[in-house]
């Protein structure tokens, strides 16, 4: 069995050691340094001899490092270095995460983890709750100040029937009977079961932040954060972010939430009535006649595409054609008719063309847009002037 150093002394990152077993690219060590990874952590890398650790796995009870391509031999005496920027962030990951599910249980006494992830390119917990951005902000809050008070992060062995082990945060069924306890405790804030690795003060992180909160399906969900100058980096690129959106907004960033929220009802409110304007409007729409064939056309501002669609779809099956184009992020433009004269397809597509748009369908009815609404105007005249080209014979 490999000696542990990494369960000793985290902040061991060069050691020597000697080769006791091979096999391909498989080296086993008397003793090791290599995070094997577990509990949501991912493994270290680094260099045996010059030669690039890949990879560290436990296999049963033995710490395996994939070494492609090296030349050890068993016996051998080697100077072995992990990789150390990769496992102190991965140190304050872990460590931050305690902080953080202590301070999210601040604000929800209820909430439970279901798993977390430590990389040095993503870091979440899975909770069993939602988290809204104001409990968001109070944990952020409790946490950067748990970080300046610099607590220390101490670690100890328990036994599993310690009365103490009632206060501790632990999944007591992962841990076997009459196994010794791995506890981490930091200052008075939280104690917790745990076998990663962690740093020794909590001022070593610097800043905790949550970027991303996002459903994690049926686990629940994942509250992503970062730690130290990637928190930093990342707080201040969403602040800045919210300094723009204010401003494109017209209001104060404290007052951007309220201002939002009602831009949206307003926003609702206005679609709704033009819903209905745009309704009534087909539903009075007076048809001209080309060769003793009904055509419908007009534009209709803010429309949406079913409201155009739907009616289209009525003057077409009484036997006329229908050009109905709307405005608004661009101009859609329905095309549809109940004459097989007129390839509507063939039609929509050759007429959107020149205006920058696409569109598809088939020949009784197509649909398609055009990226400038300035141009609804003149793609309604283009649009018509083909259909009536199609229905006056020649
Ligand atoms: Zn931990």
């Amino acid at each position: 069995m490999t000696e542990e150093i990494f369960r000793q002394d985290g902040y061991i990152f060069e050691f020597e050691a000697r080769v006791v077993r091979v096999s391909g690219d498989k080296v086993e060590l008397d003793s090791t340094a290599f995070y094997p990874g577990g509990g949501g952590q991912v493994c270290d890398t680094g260099s045996i001899r010059g030669h690039a650790v890949r990879e560290v796995r436990y296999e049963g009870k033995d710490i395996v490092h994939i070494v492609p391509g090296h030349d050890l031999k068993v016996g051998d005496a080697v100077w072995c270095s992990v990789d150390w920027d990769r496992r102190y962030d991965l140190m304050m990951g872990h460590t931050g995460e305690h902080i953080l599910f202590s301070s999210l249980k601040r604000q929800d006494p209820d909430i439970s983890i279901v798993k977390i992830y430590i990389s040095p390119e993503s870091k979440y917990v899975i909770v069993d709750r939602p988290v809204g951005w104001e409990a968001a902000r109070g944990a952020v809050e409790f946490a950067n100040r748990v970080i300046r008070d610099n607590h220390r992060v101490v670690r100890s062995m328990m036994e599993r029937d310690d009365p103490e082990m009632e206060r501790i945060r632990s999944n007591m069924e992962r841990i076997g009977e009459g196994e010794q306890i791995s506890v981490v405790e930091i200052g008075d804030v939280d104690i917790a079961a745990c076998s990663g690795i962690h740093v020794m003060e909590t001022s070593e992180l610097s800043c905790l932040f949550v970027d991303r909160i996002v459903s994690a399906g049926r686990e629940g969900y994942a509250v992503h954060f970062r730690i130290g100058a990637q928190a930093v980096d990342s707080a201040m690129a969403l602040a800045n972010t919210c300094l723009q959106a204010a401003e494109a907004a017209d209001s104060k960033p404290e007052d951007m939430v309220r201002a939002v929220s009602n831009m949206k009802r307003e926003l609702d409110v206005s679609r709704g009535s033009l819903k209905a304007m745009a309704e009534r409007e087909l539903a009075e729409l007076v048809p001209e006649e080309v060769s003793g064939i009904r055509v419908y056309s007009g534009i209709f501002p803010g429309a949406d595409r079913t409201v155009l669609t739907g009616a289209a779809e009525s003057f077409r099956s009484g036997g006329g054609v229908a050009i109905l184009v709307s405005s608004g992020d661009g101009a859609a433009a329905v095309l549809a008719s109940g004459n097989e004269r007129i390839d509507c397809r063939k039609v929509l597509a050759e007429t959107l063309e020149p205006f920058g748009g696409r569109g598809g369908g088939k020949t009784g009815f197509a649909q398609g847009g055009i990226p400038d609404a300035g141009d609804a105007e003149a793609l309604l005249a283009s649009l018509r002037a083909s259909v009536v080209n199609s229905l006056v014979p020649r």
